[in-house]
């Protein structure tokens, strides 16, 4: 079999790159763009009055998957999230102290990290202060991932409960030794009863990470992972 190998493209993709999950990637943040730059885009963003989008990062997990590239902070500590949540605060207080209150909140997504790291109490207390910084939609799409490895008692029904109607957590992969590899155990008995949980509960979009390219994936692996996932 004749190998063809593109020599260009790799020098060009042979370094370490943004992360995709931002915008602007922490790579092109600089030192010219200062709190006054900021301050100005916002105001001046309020005059097309166009609907608002909110991401909320909750930047700690339980425990760390080593195929992960993400920034978090791996903690058993629930205490950990106190002051980081303190600071979130401060953060909207600001932040909607600049924006027109008359311009509604069509998206809100908790991304992390592990959203569901939170306590059911400091689930309610953000987003009750999200409330109180924005104008949130009353048909809003609410989003939230989870882990659920981590899921703890009347986490999902707390987050119905508050408005959220869709749903994202990883799976990766359904095969053991992939699963070990990446030091992430999640059995499919597990997967099936969230399932079951947030179909019950209403949560109207459930989505479901795969990855490719793990340690120990095959084709045929990965194809039981997809029609288990599609089941
Ligand atoms: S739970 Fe998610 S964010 Fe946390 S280490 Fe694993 S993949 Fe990364």
């Amino acid at each position: 079999m004749k190998t063809i190998f593109n020599k260009g493209l790799i020098e060009k993709y042979d370094k370490p790159g943004p992360r995709y999950t931002s915008y602007p990637p922490a790579t092109e943040f600089t030192e010219s763009v200062g709190k006054e730059d900021y301050k100005k885009k916002l105001l001046e963003s309020n005059q097309g009055k166009r609907p608002l989008s909110l991401y909320i990062h909750i930047p700690f997990c339980e425990s760390a998957c080593w195929f992960c590239g993400c920034n978090v902070i791996i903690s058993h500590r629930k205490d950990v999230s106190k002051r980081y949540l303190d600071y979130l605060y401060r953060e909207m207080e600001l932040l909607g102290g600049y924006l027109d209150k008359s311009r509604k909140v069509v998206q809100i997504h908790w991304g992390g990290g592990t959203p569901n790291f939170l306590t059911v109490e400091e689930m309610e207390e953000l987003f009750s202060k999200i409330k109180e910084n924005f104008s949130v939609d009353e048909d809003a799409e609410i989003s939230v991932e989870i882990d659920p490895r981590y899921l703890s008692e009347g986490q999902l029904e707390t987050l119905r409960q508050l408005g959220f109607n869709r749903v994202s957590m990883g799976l990766q992969d359904l095969d053991e030794e992939v699963q070990r590899a990446i030091n992430r155990i999640q059995p499919e008995s597990l997967m099936r009863d969230v399932m079951k949980q947030l179909r019950d509960l209403g949560f109207k979009s459930i989505n479901i990470d795969l990855v490719y390219g793990l340690p120990y994936q095959t084709p045929e692996k990965f194809r039981r992972t997809i029609e288990k996932t599609i089941e």
